[in-house]
């Protein structure tokens, strides 16, 4: 080990860091090294290094990730590195071998299929991150796909792993965007008319990509000492404190559990969650066909692969995540009783209603929810705004600035009008529901100790402005691609700040445009990426 990682206090460039490779050092490697789709036995990764591009080219750059890692904005050199095109010494680049429950049923070997991780640093709060490169290429684990990725869909991960970040969800970062210079054929509407786009590279960083995936494949396949390697390894490097397999699987199912209070707080909708795009750590990973709650519903979907069966909704994600645990738990059965596991399973479901409770009467502005008449009034709510078409984000945003002194229902639904699609069902009956939900609310609200102007301030740093929309992203994406990077990086400088009013932006918070409704990447998306 360099003593150089103990000390790290200034920027550099990311070619002068020094690098680690714990993954790789403690873990059963892939005696191949025959870069070709294949089935991997007994190993947890195979070394393999990143295809060379034809031409990269820095896109875009988080300058608050590179701040936290110590990275200054990369030099031409750190651009080859980030797009693939070297490797330095001291990393010993891996694509990790895992497999998954796919839409509810075993998919056997997954893995890396385009995904690289280059090395370890440490950053400068003395955490240790790995840095991977999405789309780089081929790898054992690229089954009949090609090893690369297209602009949208990179351009949509790095902006949504950052703007989560900002709100404070548990996520894998995104310190780069680069352009290949190369195009990458993808049939985006599944429609048999295959299209050339433009293809990148993510440099995403996370202390560690793994998922449960990656423990259920040993468990497939009876590798029951490797299972064991690896648990040891994750317990050791990624859990201080724990040394118990039970109380480690209960923590990643209280992790989780948070991870979908957070989601379901701010209507973010995954779109794939299979349990290989579950992390290990509780972050939100693998950005696909993802979307934000624009009108409310619980069974909507961003991701049109999912259309029919809807498995990966807004509502069910809670209880997919713990399906998931559950598999998990499952792959953990040869190491641990039954008993401890089902344990974990019920603190999930204890610690999310729970959380998510507090969390939804902190975004109505109460210290909580007490008793009967409160859920009564949380449930009114979801139904309320589920009758007509309101938007998540803005209706709790606009709901802090509703009056309460005034016994005026006019006053008091006014603020909300920006929430509606349709805003002349404020004429009509729902007027009458709506008032009638919100004079509850008010009369509620003043039995609560906090001051107006306290509550709203409390609810505005829970309730964002800023959400990335996917026609926000997809605006950024058609800008980019026609050489403009202005657009993305105006998003990038408001979403870093979601929950602030910022004025001059207020295009950013608007309710999604209707021209955008049906438009391909601007409401919902397919999986090609
Ligand atoms: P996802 O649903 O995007 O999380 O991916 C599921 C699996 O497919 C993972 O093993 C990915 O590595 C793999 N995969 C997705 N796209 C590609 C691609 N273009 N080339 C190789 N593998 C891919
Ligand atoms: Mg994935």
């Amino acid at each position: 080990m360099q003593p150089a990682l103990a000390n790290r206090n200034a920027a550099a460039d990311l070619l002068e860091l020094a690098f680690e490779n714990r993954f790789v050092d403690a873990l059963p490697a892939d005696p191949s090294r025959e870069n070709v789709p294949r089935q991997v036995t007994d190993a947890c990764y195979t070394p393999v290094v990143p295809t060379p591009v034809r031409s990269a080219r820095l896109l875009a750059w988080s300058a608050a990730l590179g701040a936290q890692l110590g990275i200054e904005p990369p030099s031409p050199a750190a651009v080859e590195l980030l797009g693939g095109n070297r490797v330095l010494e001291g990393m010993r680049p891996y694509a990790a071998r895992y497999g998954g429950h796919q839409f509810g049923s075993w998919a056997g070997q997954l893995g890396d299929g385009r995904a690289i991780t280059l090395a370890e640093v440490i950053d400068l709060r003395g955490q240790r991150q790995e840095l991977q490169l999405k789309g780089a290429g081929l790898t054992p684990y690229s089954r009949s796909a090609d090893g690369r990725a297209v602009l949208r869909s990179s351009l949509r991960e790095f902006l949504c792993s950052e703007a989560m970040h900002a709100l404070g969800v548990p996520t894998t970062r995104a310190l780069s965007l680069v352009g290949t210079g190369e195009a990458v054929i993808r049939d985006m509407f599944y429609d048999g008319r295959p299209q050339a786009e433009p293809g990148a590279v993510v440099c995403r960083v996370a202390p560690s990509f793994l998922r449960f995936g990656n423990f259920q494949i040993h468990a497939a396949y009876r590798e029951e000492d490797t299972l064991r390697r690896l648990v040891d390894f994750a317990m050791r490097a990624h859990f201080a404190g724990i040394d118990d397999v039970a109380a480690w699987y209960q923590e990643v199912c209280r992790r989780t559990a948070l991870l979908m209070v957070d989601w379901m707080r701010l209507g973010f909708v995954h779109g794939v969650m299979n349990t290989d795009n579950m992390s290990l750590l509780g972050l939100t990973i693998d950005y696909g066909p993802y979307g934000w709650l624009e009108g409310y519903d619980p069974m909507w979907t961003p991701n049109t692969t999912d259309a029919a069966g809807r498995r990966y909704c807004y509502g069910n994600q809670p209880g997919i995540a713990q399906w998931n645990l559950a598999r998990f738990a499952e792959a953990l059965l040869p190491l641990v009783p039954r008993e401890p596991l089902e344990a974990g399973l019920a603190l999930y479901a204890e610690l999310y209603q729970d959380a998510s409770a507090g969390a939804f009467a902190t975004k109505l502005g109460l210290s909580a929810l007490e008793g009967a008449d409160d859920e009564a009034l949380l449930a009114e709510l979801f139904e309320v705004m589920g009758a007509v078409e309101t938007d998540f984000t803005l209706f709790f945003r606009t709901l802090a600035m509703v009056p309460l002194d005034v016994d005026d229902a006019a006053a008091r639904v006014a603020p909300l009008r920006p929430a509606f699609y349709d805003e002349s069902v404020l004429e009509g009956e729902h007027r009458m529901r709506l008032a009638a939900w919100l004079r509850r609310y008010c009369a509620r609200l003043q039995q609560d100790a906090a001051d107006p102007a306290t509550r709203a301030e409390r609810m505005n740093a829970v309730n964002p402005k800023y959400v990335p929309r996917n026609y926000l992203a997809q605006q950024a994406i058609d800008a980019l691609a026609a050489g403009d990077a202005s657009v993305l990086e105006r998003l990038m400088r408001v979403l870093a700040h979601p929950y602030d009013a910022q004025p001059g932006h207020d295009d950013l918070a608007a309710r999604r445009p209707e021209w955008a409704r049906n438009r391909a990447g601007c409401s919902a998306l397919s999986c090609s990426s």
